[in-house]
Formats: structure tokens, C-alpha cells, sequence
């Protein structure tokens, strides 16, 4: 029987728990078990049900492109409880010199595809729009090493569309700076743009002819989500899972190789294992594995997190009337606010409230995060109705407000981060039985840690059937 420990249940532990629990049930001989250091399973999918509505403290959806997350809901059983966003009045505000001006149609990322939206746009100054000109006409450029995506960006069209656009829009998914992360770890398909066509307009613009010339299907939607929130996964997966595998309430202090396999501490228990999965942020693997391997333990520890947080407020139908359409704002660094970015829920996914009832779920990432993760929730709420205020002119009580806080959740790619995953295989495939799963590596949406986690099980089970 080949013995498999996973430390850490979020998504990426459940997803290598469950690969493994289907194997066995095959016949493989093969048995798990799961440590979680907290009371309960899933990290930081977690979904409140309040006054109807349907808040979502960590991930609220998934991008449908990516299939991982859907094809284990559709394993699970859960696959008519999939839902598309609401595409049809997907609309996305800029923030600019304290107004809301919509992101112009036909922007991919921050490239223009139709000319006379962005033309016409008021997001961009006439320098910036005589550079998107100018753009079509760059050669195919071979670059030989990473760089940041403001250098990247800034370098195709200007600072201002990093400011206006890049960096809002990666915030949203990271909470970190353009400044920081790597063009080739986070956009790969843009990178390698560049390289064919030059131009990432006359690239985008090649890729949508040949789509056009294939059948014509509607688009799904960009974004799924799970009719009764993301934790819905979560609890589907556990129980799913062997109950007697699952450990709560049990932190993994120290991992250790022994002759043909690993030692797992957590608490006053030790156990031995075949093979080990680590499916945690790279930060708390660094730590686990601090023992077994110095020099990979370094470099786990060197792939930085930032915080976020998240607040849901609910505000009366009266509010709602007041909205402008879409799904919500992204606000440039440049704006001086302390907020981000917020979702209209209630537009995004209109099963998530009740039709007399607006949902804005609004985000502090990276040093903003830090500046008011002491305060208590009151006192954040207050921030997010001033700036809420300002920008959307809300001066209503909410009818409920959640605070949710996320320490060193969100990895960050930093320049260079392509060879450090190098380097950390190279180290790993030292140490046999070792696996890693979770966002620190390659993809920090739940479908890439769910890939993640199966990948490492399938790897982790090898030759057991
Ligand atoms: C606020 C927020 C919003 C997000 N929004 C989206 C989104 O909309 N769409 C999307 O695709 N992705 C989103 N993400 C990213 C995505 O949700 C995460 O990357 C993913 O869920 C991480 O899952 P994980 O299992 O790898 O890690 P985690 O969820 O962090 O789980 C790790 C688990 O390990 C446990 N643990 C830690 N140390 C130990 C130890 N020593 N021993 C035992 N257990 C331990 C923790 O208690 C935790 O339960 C968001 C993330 C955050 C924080």
C-alpha cells in the first residue's frame, strides 16, 4: 500500500485528495492523509449566505477559459450548479481624475482590437491613442530575458496605459504591482506576441481572423462560479473525500526524508509516508520543508505573497436603481484611494441577490491592504463607504457589511520567476516522493491549483495502480 500525506486543505489539497481517493476506488493501492491546520476545509474558499445574498470572502469565480475547476465540479456532480457570468452587461470602469469612464469595446487585456471604440474612448489621451498607431507597425522583437509587465507595457503603448489599464487589471487578480510582476509568468500569450508578430495589436488581430473563419459558436462566459457560492466546491469535495483521512486542526511543523520516504510532524504526532504532497502558499512550504531541503526551502521562500482584503456590503434595491450598469470599477493607483477595485455582484451573477438588493464586493490589495489590516472592521467599512461616496455617490447605510482579511494569500510573480520554478523542480526531483501544489508556482486562480493539486497526486501515486 503506497502511503501519500497532503499538507494543506484548500482547494489544491482537496483537488490532490480527491485524484487520489478516485485511484483508490479504482483498486490502487493507495491511501491518503490530509492535515489542515485550521477547523476547516477549503482555505480561502469561504461563502457567507446573508440577507439573502451570496458573499464571497475569498474567490468569488473562476475564468471558464482555464477547464480544471468546471470538469471536477461536472466529476463531483455538481455540474448543473455551474453559472456563466452575465456577459451581456459586462461593462468595466476605469476610475479616472475622480470619474468613471467604461473601459471602450474591444480592448483584450489592455490591447486594442476595434480602433474607432478606443479612438473615441476618453480613458486615453491622444498621445497614448497615436501610440496603440504606432504600436501595429512594432517588428517581431526576440527578448532573451523576463521583464516587468510596466516595462513591457510601457514599451507598446506608454506609462499611462500601464497606469490606466495594466496595472488596475492585474491588481484585481494579484493585488500587486505591474512594476513587480513578470511579463513571461503572467502573461505568457503576450510575451510570445511579441515575439512572433512584434506588434501585439496586429497579433490579437490575426488570432481573432482565424477564430472568424472557423464555425460560429456564442462565446461562453468569461467567468463560472457556483450557483450557492465557491465553498459549495469545497464541501462537495469533502465529502467526497474518506472521512478518516482528513485531519483538522492538525499544523505540519516539519517534513523529513527518511530512507524510501518522509516523516510528517504535526503536533505531538509523527507519521511515515511514501510520498508527500505540499499544497500550500510557497511561504508556509518554505517553512515546512526548512529541515529536509535549506537551499529549496530558500527559494519557496523567496516567491513573495501579498495580503488583500475583502469587503462585501448589501445595500437596498433603491441603491441598486442608482448603479450605473456593469460589472464594476478598477481604480489606478494613480487615483490616490485606498480601494482598488469593486464587483456589482448583483450584475455580475444576478443569482447572487435578491432583485431588491445591490451587492458591491470591493478590494484592498498589496500596500493598501497593509495599511489598514489593524483597524477592525467598523472602521474599514467606513473607509469603503467614503471612497464608495466619492466614486459612485452611495450615501446610504448598508443593510450588512462583512470584513474579510487574507494574510500573505496572493503570490506574486515577481521578474525572474520562470527560473526560480526552474530551480525548485531541479531541487524537488532531488527529493524523492516530494510534490508541490497551490498558487506560489504556476497559476494562482482556483482551475490552476486545482490542475495543481491532481497533478501532484497523479505523480505522488506513480506505479500504485
Ligand atoms: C481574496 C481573494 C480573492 C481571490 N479571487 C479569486 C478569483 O476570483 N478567482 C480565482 O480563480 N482565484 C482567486 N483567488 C486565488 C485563489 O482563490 C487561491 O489562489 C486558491 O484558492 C489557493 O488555494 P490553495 O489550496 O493553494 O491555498 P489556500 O486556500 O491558502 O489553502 C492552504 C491551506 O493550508 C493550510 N495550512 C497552512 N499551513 C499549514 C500547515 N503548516 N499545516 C497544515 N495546514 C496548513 C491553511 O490553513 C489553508 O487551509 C483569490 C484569492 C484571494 C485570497
Amino acid at each position: 500500500m503506497r502511503r501519500v500525506a497532503i499538507v494543506g486543505g484548500g482547494i489544491s489539497g482537496l483537488a490532490a485528495a480527491f485524484e487520489l481517493e478516485q485511484r483508490r476506488r479504482g483498486g490502487a493501492q493507495v491511501e491518503y492523509v490530509l492535515y489542515e491546520a485550521s477547523a476547516n476545509l477549503g482555505g480561502v474558499l469561504r461563502t457567507e449566505h446573508v440577507d439573502g445574498c451570496v458573499v464571497e470572502a475569498g474567490p468569488d469565480s473562476f475564468v471558464t477559459e482555464k477547464p480544471w475547476a468546471a470538469d471536477l465540479c461536472r466529476e463531483l456532480g455538481i455540474g448543473e450548479q455551474l453559472i456563466g457570468s452575465n456577459d451581456a452587461d459586462r461593462k468595466t470602469y476605469i476610475l479616472v481624475r475622480g470619474r468613471l469612464v467604461v473601459m471602450p469595446d474591444g480592448l483584450m487585456f489592455m490591447v486594442p482590437t476595434k480602433i474607432l471604440p478606443t479612438e473615441l474612448s476618453p480613458l486615453f489621451s491622444w498621445k497614448t491613442k497615436l501610440r496603440m498607431m504606432q504600436e501595429l507597425f512594432h517588428p517581431p522583437r526576440a527578448v532573451d530575458h523576463d521583464e516587468s509587465v510596466a516595462e513591457f507595457v510601457e514599451r507598446h503603448y506608454g506609462a499611462e496605459m500601464v497606469d490606466r489599464l495594466a496595472d488596475p487589471l492585474l491588481s484585481g487578480v494579484y493585488g500587486g504591482e505591474a512594476a513587480h510582476l513578470s511579463v513571461r509568468a503572467v502573461l505568457p500569450r503576450f510575451a510570445e506576441m511579441e515575439r512572433t508578430h512584434g506588434s501585439l495589436g496586429k497579433a490579437m488581430l490575426a488570432a481573432r481572423r482565424k477564430v472568424g473563419n472557423g464555425p460560429k459558436r456564442p462565446p461562453p462566459p468569461l467567468f463560472s462560479s457556483l450557483r450557492n457560492g465557491m465553498q459549495s466546491l469545497a464541501v462537495t469535495l469533502a465529502g467526497r473525500l474518506t472521512g478518516s483521512s482528513m485531519v483538522t486542526g492538525a499544523t505540519v511543523q516539519a517534513l523529513q526524508q527518511e530512507a524510501g520516504g518522509w516523516v510528517v510532524s504535526a503536533g505531538l504526532q509523527s507519521d511515515h509516508f511514501d510520498a508527500v504532497i505540499v499544497a500550500l502558499p510557497a511561504l508556509a512550504a518554505a517553512q515546512v520543508l526548512r529541515m529536509a531541503g535549506a537551499e529549496l526551502s530558500a527559494e519557496l521562500a523567496a516567491i513573495q505573497y501579498t495580503s488583500s482584503i475583502t469587503v462585501g456590503l448589501g445595500y437596498d434595491g433603491e441603491v441598486r436603481r442608482g448603479l450605473p450598469p456593469g460589472f464594476g470599477f478598477l481604480v489606478p493607483r494613480s487615483e490616490g484611494k485606498r480601494l482598488l477595485a469593486a464587483t456589482f455582484v448583483h450584475n455580475k451573477f444576478p443569482h447572487r441577490a435578491p432583485e431588491d438588493r445591490a451587492l458591491l464586493r470591493c478590494f484592498f490589495g498589496g500596500a493598501n491592504a497593509e495599511n489598514v489590516w489593524t483597524l477592525g472592521d467598523e472602521k474599514i467599512i467606513a473607509i469603503v463607504r467614503e471612497e464608495l461616496q466619492q466614486i459612485l455617490g452611495i450615501r446610504a447605510e448598508p443593510l450588512f457589511g462583512r470584513v474579510y482579511k487574507w494574510k500573505s494569500a496572493m503570490a506574486q510573480y515577481g521578474v525572474g520567476h520562470l527560473d526560480r520554478l526552474e530551480r525548485i523542480e531541479r531541487l524537488r526531483r532531488r527529493m524523492p516522493g516530494l510534490g508541490l501544489a497551490g498558487n506560489g508556482y504556476r497559476g494562482i486562480g482556483v482551475p490552476d491549483c486545482v490542475q495543481s493539486g491532481r497533478e501532484a497526486a497523479r505523480e505522488a501515486a506513480g506505479a500504485s495502480g
